[in-house]
């Protein structure tokens, strides 16, 4: 039987994973690691008996430490608990469905502990992407996307030769605000924002949908994962979210794959590692749903997306900035301290501050993640 270990076991990404674990009956798990959820990590510990979870508070991974001293779990605090569950012996491979660039660490100390990844976390690519993707090749490392777009992608180049690739379709579905102007952006509150039309998903990701960043960072993380030029990558706005990508060849041939919106089919793929198995759920009605529609993203009013693929060109420490500069402004807007058309402003300011370093290391990457922090603190704080 598979083991697998869950860095983010308590989000959306970490609790479908568990599903496809229980539904499945095929796989045993290591660690699990959470943020603050206490309560409902407790109940997986009870029920899927790793040797070790991970809490990133301390005072709440002391709490939970008193209340499963019944259970032969150890439990660790902070950076020490990620990493300790990237790197438990026990484990074949490890579901990166942590948020935000927190994950470079744990992902990369996981590839050194030669566990196959089934990558959630885009961040930990979109900043570190040439590091973790050097790292698996020398440990030869699989990497087994789960993000639905990338999920598409791998799955239609299957039995493809990489070389032949003319463009990666990469299928969005224009969030929530897709056809509004700048003027009716203005004034959006959280809860306009959280609302997706097709996925339901953790919040910071919800909001990077409405934005259109969380396609700018898709872009970035296909770029690493396939190996292909920002030019070979288009975004292509379907609204409907039923084809979740596609790939054109150089014949002009393209290949898709499409299905409900349900990420637990990617989950379930990468944990068979790439086999199909048998997976509960709607299937798609081709007669009911009727149609589906195409359209070119909104690149003027979506700021977000060009900025993205101008800072994926540029590369280096870029996408980091971008990326931190993102994550700092969106944990503001979830705060209701910053307006919504903030963000982007918020991440042009910090990439126009920036000055840009080539091929950053782990210390250089975190060290522009704390300077864009430090900046941003000082501009837009008050
Ligand atoms: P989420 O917010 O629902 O869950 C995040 C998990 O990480 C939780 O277990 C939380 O406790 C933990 N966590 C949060 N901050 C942490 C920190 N500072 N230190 C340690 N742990 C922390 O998020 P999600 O929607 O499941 O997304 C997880 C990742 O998967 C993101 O990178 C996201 O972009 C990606 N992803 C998600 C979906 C989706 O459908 N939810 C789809 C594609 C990609
Ligand atoms: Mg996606």
């Amino acid at each position: 039987m598979k083991t697998i270990s869950i860095l983010g076991s308590t989000g959306s990404i970490g609790t479908q994973t568990l599903e496809v674990v229980r539904h499945t009956g095929d796989f045993r798990v290591s660690a699990l690691t959470a943020g603050s959820n206490i309560d409902l990590l407790e109940k997986q510990m009870r029920e899927f008996q790793p040797a070790l979870v991970g809490v990133m508070d301390p005072d709440k991974a002391e709490q939970l430490r008193q209340r499963t001293s019944d259970l032969n779990i150890t439990v660790l605090s902070g950076m020490e608990g990620l990493l300790a569950a990237a790197a438990e012996p026990s484990a074949d491979m490890v579901v990166t469905a942590v948020v935000g660039m927190i994950g470079i660490r744990p992902t990369l100390t996981a590839i050194e502990s030669g566990k196959d990844i089934a990558l959630a976390n885009k961040e930990t690519l979109v900043t570190a992407g040439h590091l973790v993707m050097q790292a698996a090749r020398e440990k030869g490392v699989r990497i087994f996307p789960v993000d639905s777009e990338h999920s598409a992608i791998f799955q239609s180049l299957k039995r493809e030769d990489h070389s032949k690739i003319s463009r990666i379709l990469l299928t969005a579905s224009g969030g929530p605000f897709r056809g509004r102007t700048l003027e009716e952006l203005a004034d959006v509150k959280v809860e306009d924002a959280l609302k997706h039309p097709n996925w339901s998903m953790g919040a910071k990701i919800t909001i990077d949908s409405s934005t259109m960043v969380n396609k700018a960072l898709e872009v970035i993380e296909a770029k690493w994962l396939f190996d292909v030029t920002f030019d070979e990558i288009e975004v292509v706005v379907q609204p409907q979210s039923i084809i979740h990508s596609m790939v054109e060849f150089v014949d002009g041939g393209i290949i898709a794959q499409l299905g409900t919106p349900d990420m637990k089919l990617p989950i379930q793929y990468a944990l068979y590692e790439a086999e199909r198995n048998v997976m509960p759920g709607d299937r798609l009605n081709f007669a009911a749903l009727k149609q589906i529609t195409f359209e070119a993203p909104d690149m003027d009013t979506f700021r977000g997306l060009a900025l993205g693929y101008e800072a994926g060109r540029k590369g280096g420490s870029v996408p980091t900035v971008f990326n931190a500069a993102n994550e700092w402004a969106v944990a503001r807007f979830l705060d209701r301290k910053i307006g919504y058309l903030d963000i982007i402003r918020i991440i042009e300011d910090a990439l126009s501050h920036h000055d840009r370093m080539d091929h950053p290391d782990l210390d250089t990457i975190l060290a522009a993640e704390a300077e864009t922090y430090s900046y941003l603190e000082s501009r837009w704080n008050h």
